[in-house]
C-alpha cells in the first residue's frame, strides 16, 4: 500500500483497477480480462498513455476539454483559490467572491433575457435540479398540476435517477425501473434512421408535431416543461432538420410549457456560437450547463434561469428547498471564470464559427464518398458518421454496433480517439484544434474506416 502510484508500470497499474475500481459505462469483467488504457498526460489537442502512445483526442475528453489541455493559468488560478479560500458554501444567506463573477460572467455570454444560474457539480445534477425548479416554479405560479416533463427518445440528460429519466436510453432506464413518473418521451428528429420516406424538412416538421400531440394527449395543464438538446451528443450527434427547431418553438409558444435547452454538450462555443440556443435562436427558459463550463478541469454544472422563471422564484417563490454541498465551490467556480475568460480573450468562439468550424465541416464531408459511410453530418466542431453496408439506403448494420467498435479499435491503434454509439461514429474535438490537427484527424479517420472496410471484405 506504500508504493509510490507513479513507479508502477502499465500491468501493475492495470491490475489495481480490475481489482478496486468499478467504472461508469464498463463492462467490468470485459474490461478485467482486456486492462484498461491508462493515461498519463495531456497536451493541447493530445493525449498520451503509459505505453508512450501519442492520441489525438476528437472527443475532448468527454466532451468537455474545449479550451484543450495543458492550460497553466487555469492550474494556477485554482492553487492560488485552494490557498485563499478552499471551501465555503452558498447555503443560509453567505457567498464569496469567486462564485458571484461566475454568475455574472455566465449571464454575460448567455442570451440575453438569461441573467441568474443556480451551481451544481455536473450535468446530472443540473438536470435534477431543472426538474425540482420547474415543478416548483408552476407550484408558485398556483398551478401545480402542471408537473409532467416531455422529453425524448435516445436523448441523454445525465445518469442521476432524474437525469436518466429525463433522458431517453432504454438501456439504462431497465437498470433501476427508470423512468420515474411524471416523464414521458416523444420520438428525436433522428431523420437518417428513423425518416423512412420524408425529406429530411418533411420529417423535421413531423417529429416535433409528436410535442403537440404529446401535450393534447396530457392537457396542457398537466405539462411543466419540454426539454432537449439543441443537438443531441451521445445519442449520436442527431443534427436536427432545419424545420424541426423553429415547429417546436411554435408548439410551445402556443401551450403554455417551459422550455428547458440541455446545453451540456453545445454550450461554450461547441456550436461556433456560445450555446445551442443561440445557434437554434431558442430562447429558452431554462439551460442546463457543465462540460465545457470548465473544460472539464474541475467538475462544475449550473442551471441558468430566464427572467421570467427567476423573477417568480425570486419575488414570491420563499426558499428553495435544494442545493448541493458543492454549489458554487469556490475553487471550481474560479476555474470555470478563468475558462471563459480565455474563450472570450481568445476568441475561440467566433474562431470555431468563422475558421475551424466550416473548415472542420467541409473536410468531414469529404468522407461522403467513403464505401462505408451512409451519411455525414455535424455543426460546428461536432460531427458524426453513419457507418453503413449500403451506401445509400440508409441501413446499418443489424450487429448491435460491433461495426462501430471495430472501427473506434481501429482509429485508436491509428493514434485517434473517435467515439462509437452503436455504428455512428461521433467527434466533438477541443475547440483549440487547428487545420493542422483537423487534416490529421481526417486522415487517420480515413485509415480507420479503410481497415474496417478491409477487414467486412467491403473494400
Ligand atoms: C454529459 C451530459 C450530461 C450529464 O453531465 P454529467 O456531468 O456527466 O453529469 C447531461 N446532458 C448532456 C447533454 C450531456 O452530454
Amino acid at each position: 500500500m506504500t508504493t509510490d502510484i507513479k513507479s508502477l508500470d502499465t500491468a501493475q497499474l492495470q491490475a489495481l483497477d480490475r481489482d478496486h475500481h468499478l467504472h461508469p459505462f464498463t463492462d467490468a469483467l470485459l474490461l478485467g480480462q482486456e486492462g484498461a488504457r491508462v493515461i498519463s498526460r495531456a497536451e493541447g489537442v493530445y493525449l498520451w498513455d503509459t505505453d508512450g502512445n501519442k492520441m489525438l483526442d476528437a472527443m475532448a475528453g468527454l466532451w468537455c476539454v474545449n479550451v484543450g489541455y495543458g492550460r497553466k493559468e487555469l492550474a494556477e488560478v485554482a492553487f492560488k483559490q485552494m490557498q485563499e479560500l478552499p471551501y465555503y458554501n452558498a447555503f443560509f444567506k453567505t457567498t464569496h467572491a469567486p462564485v458571484v463573477d461566475l454568475a455574472r460572467l455566465i449571464a454575460q455570454v448567455s442570451p440575453a433575457h438569461m441573467n441568474h444560474v443556480f451551481f451544481c457539480g455536473s450535468g446530472s445534477e443540473a438536470n435534477d435540479t431543472v426538474l425540482r425548479m420547474v415543478r416548483h416554479f408552476w407550484d408558485v405560479k398556483g398551478k401545480p398540476a402542471k408537473k409532467t416533463i416531455i422529453s425524448r427518445v435516445n436523448a441523454y440528460h445525465g445518469s442521476t435517477v432524474a437525469g436518466a429519466s429525463l433522458g431517453g436510453m432504454t438501456w439504462m432506464h431497465e437498470q433501476g425501473d427508470l423512468p420515474i413518473p411524471g416523464i414521458v418521451h416523444i420520438d428525436q428528429p433522428y431523420w437518417y434512421k428513423e425518416g423512412g420516406d420524408l425529406t429530411p424538412e418533411a420529417f423535421g416538421v413531423k417529429a416535433a408535431q409528436a410535442l403537440e400531440t404529446k401535450i393534447l394527449e396530457l392537457g396542457e395543464d398537466n405539462v411543466a416543461a419540454f426539454i432537449a438538446e439543441p443537438i443531441q451528443g451521445a445519442g449520436g450527434v442527431i443534427v436536427p432538420p432545419s424545420t424541426y427547431w423553429p415547429e417546436i418553438k411554435r408548439i410551445l409558444d402556443k401551450y403554455d410549457i417551459l422550455l428547458v435547452v440541455d446545453e451540456v454538450i453545445c454550450g461554450f462555443g461547441r456550436t461556433g456560437e456560445w450555446f445551442g440556443s443561440d445557434f437554434y435562436d431558442l430562447k429558452p427558459d431554462l439551460m442546463s450547463i457543465a462540460k465545457g463550463l470548465s473544460s472539464g478541469y474541475l467538475p462544475i454544472g449550473g442551471v441558468v434561469v430566464g427572467d421570467r422563471v427567476a423573477q417568480t422564484l425570486v419575488d414570491e417563490g420563499g426558499e428553495f428547498n435544494h442545493g448541493y454541498t458543492y454549489s458554487g465551490h469556490p475553487v471550481d467556480a474560479a476555474v470555470a471564470a478563468a475558462n471563459i475568460r480565455i474563450l472570450l480573450d481568445e476568441g475561440i468562439v467566433e474562431r470555431v464559427r468563422d475558421e475551424t468550424g466550416p473548415y472542420l465541416q467541409k473536410r468531414w464531408r469529404e468522407l461522403a464518398d467513403h464505401p462505408l459511410v451512409g451519411e455525414v453530418r455535424g455543426v460546428g466542431l461536432v460531427g458524426a458518421l453513419e457507418l453503413t453496408n449500403d451506401k445509400g439506403a440508409r441501413t446499418c448494420f443489424d450487429d448491435k454496433g460491433s461495426t462501430g467498435t471495430m472501427c473506434r479499435d481501429f482509429c485508436n491503434k491509428a493514434g485517434l480517439v473517435m467515439r462509437a454509439t452503436g455504428d455512428t461514429m461521433i467527434i466533438s474535438p477541443p475547440l483549440v484544434i487547428t487545420h493542422e490537427e483537423i487534416d490529421e484527424l481526417l486522415m487517420k479517420a480515413r485509415q480507420a474506416l479503410d481497415l474496417t472496410a478491409k477487414e467486412l471484405g467491403i473494400m
